[in-house]
C-alpha cells in the first residue's frame, strides 16, 4: 500500500467523521460532554487541509502529519490519544514508499501501545482501546494465517465494530464517562465508535485503490 491509499484513507475518515459527527456527539452527550463528533470533525477537517498543502509523499509521513495535526487541533482527551496513535503508526512505517501487511500490523500495534501508554486504559475500561485492541489483534492474526489484504482489513473492521458494540454493557473506568460510575453502562463509548469508523475508512480506501 502506497501513500495514495493512506491519503485516501484519511480523506475517507474525514468524510465519515463529518457524516457521523452528530451521532458521535450524541453518544458523548449520553456519557460525556457532547463534543466528540465536533472535536473529531474539526480535527479531521484540519488534517485534510494539512495533507493538501504539505502533500506528504510516504505513508509514514501521511500518518505522522495526521497525528501532529490532530494533537494541535483537537481539544479533549481524544485529540492527544488519536494524535499519538497516528504519530506512532507513522513512525513505525518509517520512510518506506510501500507498506506491506506485516508492516501495517506493527504500525497498529505501536499505535495501540501509544494510546495505552498515554491514557493508561486497558481493555474493558470502555474506551477507544476496546475497539483498537481487538482490531489490532484480529488484523495480526489474519495476516499470520496468510489472509489477503482485503480479508485482513475486513477482519480489522469487524473486530473494531464488535469491540465498540461491546462497550455498551461496560462501565467506564477511564475518561470523563468514568465520573458517571454505573450510570455509564448501557451506552456505546464514543471513542470506540469513532475508532470503528476510522478503521472502516481504511478498509474502504484500500478496496477502492487501483
Ligand atoms: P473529552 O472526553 O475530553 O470530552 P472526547 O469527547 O473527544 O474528549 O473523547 C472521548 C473519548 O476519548 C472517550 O469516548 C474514550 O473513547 C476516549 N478516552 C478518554 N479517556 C481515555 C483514556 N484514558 N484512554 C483511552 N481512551 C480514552
Ligand atoms: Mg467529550
Amino acid at each position: 500500500m502506497r501513500a495514495e491509499v493512506f491519503r485516501a484513507w484519511i480523506t475517507a475518515a474525514a468524510t465519515v467523521i463529518g457524516e457521523q459527527r452528530d451521532h458521535l456527539t450524541q453518544l458523548d452527550a449520553a456519557i460525556g460532554d457532547a463534543d466528540h463528533g465536533i472535536n473529531l470533525d474539526r480535527g479531521f477537517t484540519a488534517v485534510v487541509s494539512a495533507i493538501e498543502s504539505a502533500a506528504p509523499v510516504t505513508p509514514g509521513a501521511v500518518l505522522t502529519l495526521t497525528g501532529t495535526t490532530l494533537i494541535s487541533k483537537v481539544g479533549g482527551a481524544s485529540g492527544p490519544l488519536y494524535g499519538t496513535a497516528f504519530r506512532r503508526a507513522g513512525r513505525a512505517l518509517g520512510d518506506a514508499a510501500d507498506v506491506d501487511l506485516p508492516g501495517l500490523a506493527v504500525a497498529f500495534e505501536d499505535a495501540l501501545a501509544g494510546v495505552q501508554q498515554l491514557g493508561a486504559a486497558r481493555e474493558g475500561d470502555k474506551t477507544m482501546v476496546d475497539a483498537l485492541a481487538p482490531a489490532t489483534a484480529a488484523f495480526s492474526k489474519a495476516i499470520a494465517v496468510g489472509a489477503s489484504a482485503a480479508d485482513a482489513l475486513a477482519a480489522l473492521v469487524e473486530a473494531a465494530q464488535a469491540g465498540a458494540a461491546a462497550t455498551i454493557s461496560m462501565q467506564a473506568l477511564k475518561g470523563r464517562a468514568s465520573y458517571l460510575g454505573p450510570r455509564s453502562v448501557g451506552h456505546e463509548d464514543p471513542g470506540a465508535a469513532s475508532t470503528a469508523l476510522i478503521l472502516g475508512a481504511l478498509r474502504d480506501a484500500a478496496r477502492a485503490a487501483p
